[in-house]
């Protein structure tokens, strides 16, 4: 095994870097906290060259998914987070960062995708700037180890400005190669680190998501005016005969196959600057679009309507499609067709340069005008809001009801738990995606020390715990994190209409299956503290989490209680006993909507719905007075 123990050189010094360490460098430059990533073949050295610098918090982590999600919580507590991973790592990681997209960005995030094309040690050749346009985020593409460094400090900053994460993508020759940068000193990052409670920003539930994804577009919008005047973008004038749009390491073979010709290099590889493109466009005979992986840039400026030759999207094919480009590549292939159009005229058929068409009004199909809209029947202001709620008797109420109590931070998951987030128990303080609380509890600790494990619990439900759960709670035990996860057991996948799982013992027949043991798994995984409680039992729950909260180790409380729409799990109603009640008002923290606000008694005392209530017997554990009581008391 080696060591990392080579201090890397101070600043002002000037170095060899590969793009990889140029990377690290740059993000320990601006102030990275929290490193994540997954080894893969080209990104690996990300990962290995930040271990040096003892600022910062550094691990391998389960996989790809996981990284993300644990460089989002540290960014949740303002800590700039740095994720690293080969580009077919990103599929891996796709999940977290497409809704993380959402999420406005508190400490500035930056993931890193280092492309392979070529295939060099890789199963495909997908180009990640695609990522970027799916997410609707900025893609920095640098084309050495200078602008390496340059581009990962900016990339913070961009994050922080716009409030979105940052994809960094290298390619291999990149990656791997090595050019001089002078080192500079290290800054903090911006933000206090502190855990702020933001739901609508940090939790996407449904009214959550819909209320940013308007806030997404109009970012993307921002980011394209901004694109237009970005200094990572520039253009260099010379022979105004031939032009290049190019950017990352292509940018390079571009130089040294035709030196004399004008460039536009694209350091912001998406948005676009449409502006500047047609600008350029205008300036040269003709126009190439050189890049390396897909005909990314290419497609989204014919789009536009400037005419380029690259790939071959609309017109004849100059530069190949599959593998890595090179100097000779460029200049045989660029040559090769000048020569091409020069003998037979077919650079006719594109107008490198031309203005775009005029916009166009579409005409009417037939004479008659456009048909107005439907009106909707009925208006969604007229009826009453009515948001989901756990149901009456939800195992799961018993939990939050304690998290809720002692006001602990909660880190969230995706299910019919998520509802915890609603009143009265406001208990999921984040939520991004299946599997998301464990990562993100451990990048909350790592941006805030072990403390904050005292004080915070993930919870996930079992079904979600078995889809993509058991990762993160490897991870938590392999990079020495200290929190609490509540699995939330309700013997099925709930949300969907209770469909089976490997830990339900049936399948999807109903018929008896193996039972995934959860106790063993995670004591498998490395928790040495793992117990069962009823999820009914507010006080064994309550005690159960006071004492996992006061462990230094990692700790796994099973809430097990069968969801109360499975067959037979409901119980007679309770009954209430109005002459007892004392209008406390106790009852209604369990949040159940069997428990009817009485308006006439100025909405204190509860009036019980025997059609809703399934006996759980939870809120009986809450009325000292003894007016809500189990059926047989009555
Ligand atoms: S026993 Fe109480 S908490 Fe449980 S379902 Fe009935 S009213 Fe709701
Ligand atoms: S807890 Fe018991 S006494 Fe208090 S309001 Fe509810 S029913 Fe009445």
């Amino acid at each position: 095994m080696v060591q990392v123990t080579e201090q890397p050189p101070g600043a002002g010094t000037r170095v060899l870097l590969s793009g990889n360490e140029a990377i690290a460098r740059g993000a320990y430059e601006a102030g990275v906290r929290v490193a994540a990533g997954y080894p893969g073949t080209p990104a690996t050295e990300v990962i290995e060259a930040l271990a040096r610098y003892p600022e910062v918090w550094v691990q391998w982590s389960t996989n790809e998914k996981v990284a993300v999600e644990v460089v989002i919580g540290a960014s949740f507590a303002g800590a700039r987070a740095l994720a690293a991973m080969k580009h077919v790592g990103l599929n891996v990681a796709a999940d977290p960062l497409l809704t993380f997209c959402y999420m406005p960005t508190n400490g500035g995030t930056v993931i890193v995708s280092a492309d392979d094309p070529g295939m060099h040690s890789s199963q495909n050749e997908q180009d990640n700037r695609q990522y970027g346009r799916m997410a609707r985020t900025p893609v920095l593409m640098p084309s050495d180890s200078a602008e390496a460094r340059d581009f990962t400090r900016a990339a913070f900053d961009l994050s922080e400005r716009f409030a979105t994460p940052v994809i960094l993508r290298s390619t291999t020759r990149l990656s791997h190669g090595r050019s001089p940068v002078t080192l500079g000193p290290r800054q903090e990052g911006p933000k206090p680190l502190r855990f702020e409670r933001r739901p609508p920003d940090f939790v996407m539930l449904p009214a959550h998501a819909r209320r940013r994804h308007p806030v997404v577009e109009e970012r993307l919008d921002a980011l394209r005016a901004y694109a237009e005047d970005c200094p990572l973008n520039r253009v260099e004038w010379r022979s105004t005969d031939l032009g290049f749009i190019t950017g990352g390491v292509a940018y390079q073979y571009v130089k040294e196959a035709f030196p004399d010709a004008s460039v536009l290099k694209l350091g912001l590889a998406y948005p676009i600057p449409r502006e500047l493109i047609r600008r350029f466009a205008a300036g040269v005979r003709q126009l190439f679009v050189v890049e390396e992986g897909d005909p990314f840039w290419e497609e989204l400026i014919l789009a536009q309507g400037t005419g380029v030759l690259g790939q071959g999207v609309a017109g004849p094919q100059v530069f190949p499609r599959i593998g890595e480009l090179s100097v000779g590549t460029v200049r045989h292939a660029a040559a090769h067709f000048l020569h091409r159009t020069v003998t037979t005229s077919t650079v006719a058929a594109i107008p490198a340069g031309s203005p775009p068409p005029p916009p166009t009004t579409p005409e009417p199909t037939s004479g008659a005008a456009p048909s107005p809209a439907p009106e909707p029947v009925g208006s969604a202001a007229e009826l009453p809001g009515r948001p989901p709620v756990l149901c009456a008797g939800c195992p799961h109420r018993g939990v939050f009801y304690v998290l809720a109590k002692y006001h602990l931070i909660t880190t969230g998951d995706i299910g019919c738990y998520t509802l915890g987030a609603a009143p009265p128990f406001h208990s999921i303080d984040t939520c991004t995606c299946m599997g998301s609380s464990i990562g993100h509890a451990l990048g909350l600790e790592k941006a805030l020390g072990p403390d904050f494990s005292r004080r915070a619990v993930a919870v996930i439900g079992d079904s979600t715990f078995v889809h993509s759960g058991i990762t993160p709670l490897i991870d938590m035990v392999y990079n020495r994190g200290t929190g609490t996860v509540i699995i939330l057991d309700n013997g099925t996948t709930a949300m969907t209409g209770h469909q089976g799982h490997p830990a339900s013992g049936w399948d999807a027949r109903h018929q008896p299956a193996p039972r995934l043991d959860l106790e063993a798994l995670c004591r498998a995984c490395g928790v040495n503290d793992v117990g069962v409680v009823d999820a009914y039992d507010l006080k064994a729950v309550e005690k159960a989490v006071k004492a996992a909260l006061a462990r230094p180790e990692p700790s796994v409380i099973i809430a097990r209680r069968a969801c109360v729409l499975l067959p037979g799990a409901a119980a007679p109603p309770i009954r209430f006993l109005p002459e007892k009640c004392i209008d406390c008002t106790a009852c209604f923290r369990i949040g159940c909507p069997a428990l009817e606000k009485d308006t006439g008694r100025g909405g204190k005392r509860p009036r019980l719905n025997e059609g809703l209530c399934t006996g759980c017997l939870m809120c009986v554990q809450l009325c000292k007075p003894g007016a809500l009581v189990p059926p047989e008391e009555a």
